[in-house]
């Protein structure tokens, strides 16, 4: 069992800051709570990179909500709780779809330019969408626009203090209360801030994995401090990998977005066959599940490392719809214009987090938690395409509106004593990551067995006995430990859920189970 806390402190002895409401992460979900504050709502909104190193800087598709003439709440509803295999809660769902088109009007009156023709929003579609209702901004910069945009707005609320690079570590917690954060700072100065709540909006996990399409910051830090505190976190087997992602020796597994097949890009296999429609009726728009494991199998039948998206049937909107994506491919000397682009899957979204109710609240008086972080019930099994970044606008916005009800307390001293931890030989932290993510690349990937996870469970503890022992002042070793939290417990759900379900395939429990497994799997200290 890990820590409740990962170093002891004294809080009579650091240095403090004071505010009303502490918000960690400024992608989405953090940006919009903190832009939906009263004036009169001291706000600090912390961050432990820069402040666009975030998840959402990277997204491309766009964002999906029913604002088109053609679309319905309904139609919405239906498609995310579809791709949630049974595991969408529905209010949740409702919450989200009905309160999408408002937190789009939201955007817009705060300038978010998203892509027009004519005076009319442009939609495009993505796979398991009924309808075209993906807005976009500058083609395939979706997230960037979005999130700079709303982070010059903030730039301009005297009520906001922003502070990059501060590494939240632990929650502090008096009476069961959770009444602030403490961070570690670059050079290993520690600090707390103290808040009437904590909003945690850190973002997801799947930078737990070796191939993945999330920046260096995804490791879910949030998720493992609110599990030392005592909170209940949930769905942790349910990772969400994107078929296609540029797989080049010593490139980025960049995403190539699934508008580019949602436009008309094909997926081909390494004799140049057209695949799709052999493993699902909507072929190369079928659920991100779907897509990725017929890609692995394409991949395990031809013996190759890569199947191939073929973007020339769309060359003529490479320059309007996906300018990223073509400067990229284009800096590794490709042109989609011209040539198939190898691609494989790699993990990409976390659909579990810390559980909360429809307000952002976790089971721990003044903890909430929005966005990838959280698990608020809307995506269930498997994400529908573009949801996230709705679920971060709707679920942060109502989550500050909660947190503004928590009580005033005046603050207390924290003091926490942990045992003298055994001292030993230097750690090299980044070889224990990299074997962590490669491990769990291997066996708690795409396809999953008992036995592959069985052999992923014991070296992690093994790992974990000379890891969590220590202490850390740095914030790349106390990331670390994080990881090999939440990687022991990713397994260890991966392992309960003997049945195939959404993004979860046990090849050894190839069927959905609904009669033992259609709840959600739970772990809390
Ligand atoms: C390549 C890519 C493309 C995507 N495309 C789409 C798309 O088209 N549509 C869509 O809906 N979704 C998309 N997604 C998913 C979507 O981007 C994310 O789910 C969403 O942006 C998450 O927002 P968030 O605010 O919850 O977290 P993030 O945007 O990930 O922000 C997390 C924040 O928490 C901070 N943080 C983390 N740990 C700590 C710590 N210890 N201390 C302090 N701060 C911390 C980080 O610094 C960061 O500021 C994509 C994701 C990727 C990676």
């Amino acid at each position: 069992m890990p820590p409740s806390v990962l170093f002891p402190f004294d809080t009579a002895l650091l240095p403090e800051r004071r505010t009303d409401v502490l918000i960690v992460g400024s992608g989405i979900a953090g940006l919009a709570a903190a832009l939906s504050a009263p004036a009169v709502v001291r706000v600090i909104l912390a961050c432990k990179a820069r402040v666009t190193d975030a998840n959402t800087y990277y997204a491309q598709g766009g964002v999906a909500a029913a604002v088109s003439r053609t679309d319905s709440v309904r139609q919405h509803e239906s498609d995310t709780i579809r791709a949630g295999a049974g595991l969408c809660d529905l209010k949740s769902v409702r919450t989200l779809t009905s309160e999408g088109p408002a937190a789009i009007d939201w955007l817009i009156k705060l300038g978010v330019p998203f892509d027009r023709h004519g005076r009319e929003l442009a939609f495009t579609r993505e796979g398991a969408h009924t309808a075209n209702r993906v807005l976009h901004a500058e083609g395939d910069a979706t997230g960037r626009v979005i999130q700079t945009h709303l982070l010059e707005k903030l730039a301009a609320r005297p009520n906001v203090r922003i502070l990059a690079q501060q590494f939240l570590v632990d929650l502090l917690v008096d009476r069961g209360r959770v009444v602030g954060a403490l961070f570690l700072s670059p050079s290993g100065s520690v600090s707390s801030v103290r808040a009437r709540a904590v909003i945690l909006a850190t973002g997801g996990f799947a930078r737990l994995f070796r191939e993945s399409t999330n920046p260096p910051v995804a490791t879910g830090d949030g998720l493992a401090a609110a599990y030392r505190a005592g909170a209940t976190l949930s769905d942790l087997e349910f990772v969400q990998f994107h078929p296609t992602t540029l797989y080049l020796a010593g490139a980025p597994r960049f995403l190539i977005s699934e508008a580019a097949r949602g436009e008309g890009a094909l997926l081909l296999n390494a004799k140049g066959e057209r695949f799709m429609r052999r493993h699902h009726p909507d072929a190369e728009l079928a659920p991100r599940d779907v897509v990725a494991r017929a890609i692995l199998r394409e991949m395990q039948e031809t013996k190759t490392t890569s199947v191939f998206l073929d973007m020339r049937p769309i060359k003529h909107k490479m320059n309007s719809r996906f300018p990223t994506i073509r400067g990229v491919l284009h800096a590794f000397g490709l042109d989609p214009r011209h040539q198939p682009i190898p691609v494989r899957p790699a993990a990409h979204y976390t659909m579990g987090g810390i559980e909360t109710d429809l307000l952002g609240r976790t089971g721990l008086k003044g903890l909430y938690a929005a966005g990838e972080s959280a698990m608020a019930g809307v995506h269930g099994a498997n994400r529908l395409a573009s949801n996230s970044l709705l679920e971060g606008l709707v679920f942060g916005r109502r989550a500050i509106r909660a947190a503004l009800d928590e009580p005033l307390s005046r603050p207390r001293r924290i003091t926490v004593r942990l045992n003298v931890r055994r001292e030993g030989p230097d750690l090299d932290v980044e070889d224990v990551r990299i074997s962590l993510r490669s491990l769990l690349s291997r066996h708690a990937g795409l396809e999953r067995t008992a036995e592959g996870l069985e052999e992923a469970r014991k070296q992690i503890e093994f790992w974990e006995r000379y890891t969590l022992a220590r202490q850390f002042k740095s914030p790349n070793a106390v990331e670390l430990q994080n990881m090999l939290i939440l990687a022991e417990l990713l397994v260890r759900s991966a392992l309960w859920r003997k049945e195939s379900r959404g993004a979860h395939y046990r090849a050894d429990f190839p069927k959905t189970d609904d009669r033992k497994f259609k709840r959600h799997s739970r772990a809390r200290i």
